[in-house]
């Protein structure tokens, strides 16, 4: 037990930080804390043993052998998939959309597949948190489909999280849709998304988060900087999909740093904060990686929220590179790398926020404050199923956690007396029964999770 003086420190730690959204007083939920410490580094490590023995998964490899390339290693994730649903009453509906593509790093028309896993939500199945990573992999020349490319780190550090979180999940039900999702033709060209993406849209998934894992499981750098007690969450500021109108309302009253994306990343920080040992989530207030991308940008364009994980410091002589020594360095991504215990802290990070976010209710939609030239601001929002209160959460304009909140009951509408509407950012979030919150969802368009329903066509 924490003695009092400890509990303060706490207190004032979270304070000089800017405290996450989960520090209320709320106690920590056993299921979370069970799901991170089923997760295990020896089902990775042999998860990435196996993915990097079909020697290559390039995209544009050989889909026929059996033993070696792409084909084979999405045969195989199907097949572990439907290993993991056995164990669970069949709970997993394994889907592998398809697409013949062609681009600028795919000359030729070529076959590209997705592996996903479903595990059906029980009360609000048509809400979808996904987690996914890339299963292809490449050597220096993007265009070599023949050569071993052991693609360990990336993204065999992402496609092992994915299905390690599978198996550690499909053990409990949950009211939301988990999605698992190993893609391919990442380094192509974000095809995989692309195609995920499309995927969603088709099946008119209400997508409320994508965790993206890319890079995930090394903490070395070449330089000699390592680090293994953190991960490095990417979120956009404002929204892709934002419309002109949109980012000139955003420009004049706020919302640059509060696209749902990043009120999922503040999110996750808590989560970190409170299920993990020795191990925080490093925010970083951008897309992705300076110029480089990955499957979560397509999501994004489709007006998805999404974040990327990826390790605290990445090793370049290990990423994209032909296996080869060269004045006694080792270059490629090789296995031996892999830091299979930080892949673990990763992977649960990534396992308990999934549940976190499928047994909460959704965010409220539809977040609004007024209060303009009064000292009081009236928040509103609509209700949500299986919302069985809310609370209104607010922050100092250049805070970047959210730091004070008031419970709102189950109503749709708080007024925070002697509150000026000019001096804070505001959210809400919404709580089921048994405690699981959301979210904070900031008001109007910038930070809306579902957007609004497209104004109707002006008459003919
Ligand atoms: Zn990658």
């Amino acid at each position: 037990m924490r003695t009092t003086a400890a509990l303060a420190g706490l207190a004032l730690a979270g304070l000089l930080a800017g405290t996450t959204q989960a520090a209320d007083e709320a106690a920590p939920h056993p299921l979370l804390q069970t799901i991170a410490s089923d997760v295990s580094p020896a089902e990775l490590k042999a998860t990435i043993t196996r993915l990097v023995a079909f020697g290559t998964r390039h995209t544009l490899s050989d889909t026929q052998s059996k033993t070696r390339g792409i084909g084979a290693a999405r045969r195989w994730v199907a097949s572990r998939f439907a290993e993991i649903g056995k164990h669970c009453g069949h709970c997993l509906d394994v889907e592998t959309p398809e697409q013949m593509v062609q681009g600028e790093r795919i000359p030729k028309p070529a076959d590209l597949m997705d592996v996903l896993a479903i595990q059906r939500g029980t009360s609000d199945p048509d809400r979808y948190v996904i987690i996914s990573g890339h299963l292809d992999s490449r050597v220096t020349d993007p265009m070599n489909a023949t050569s071993d490319a052991p693609g360990a780190d990336d993204d065999g550090s992402g496609s092992a999280a994915v299905i390690e979180a599978a198996r550690v999940l499909s053990k409990y039900k949950f009211p939301a849709t988990i999605v698992y999702a190993v893609l391919s033709g990442e380094e192509q060209g974000l095809y995989g998304g692309k195609l995920l993406a499309q995927y969603a849209k088709d099946h008119h998934w209400q997508v409320e988060a994508v965790l993206n894992n890319d890079i995930v499981g090394n903490t070395n750098g070449e330089n000699g900087v390592t680090d293994a007690t953190h991960v490095r969450v990417f979120s956009e500021g404002t929204k892709s999909t934002e419309t002109t109108d949109e980012a000139s309302r955003r420009r004049y009253n706020g919302g640059e740093v509060d696209s749902p994306s990043r009120n999922i990343a503040r999110f996750i920080s808590g989560i970190a904060d409170r299920y993990l040992t020795g191990f925080s989530v490093r925010m970083v207030y951008r897309t992705d990686r300076f110029s480089r991308g990955g499957d979560q940008v397509p999501m994004l364009a489709a007006g998805y929220p999404a974040v990327r994980f990826t390790e605290a410091i990445e090793n370049y002589t290990r990423e994209h590179q032909d296996v080869r020594t060269a004045n006694g360095i080792q270059y490629g991504d090789l296995p031996e790398a892999i830091d299979y215990p930080y892949l673990a802290q990763v992977t649960r990070l990534n396992a308990t926020t999934l549940a976190a976010l499928a047994m909460a209710p959704a965010p409220p939609p539809s977040v609004k404050i007024e209060g303009a030239v009064t000292q009081d601001t009236k928040v509103s929002w609509t209700a949500v199923p299986g919302a069985a209160r809310y609370r209104v959460w607010w922050r100092d304009t250049t805070a970047p956690f959210w730091t004070n909140n008031q419970p709102a009951g189950n109503a749709t509408t708080l007024t925070l007396k002697n509150t000026n509407i000019d001096d804070w950012f505001f959210g809400v979030s919404s709580v089921s029964a048994d405690d699981y919150e959301s979210p904070v969802e900031f008001p109007g368009s910038a930070g809306a999770f579902v957007p609004p329903p497209p104004p109707p066509a002006p008459p003919k």
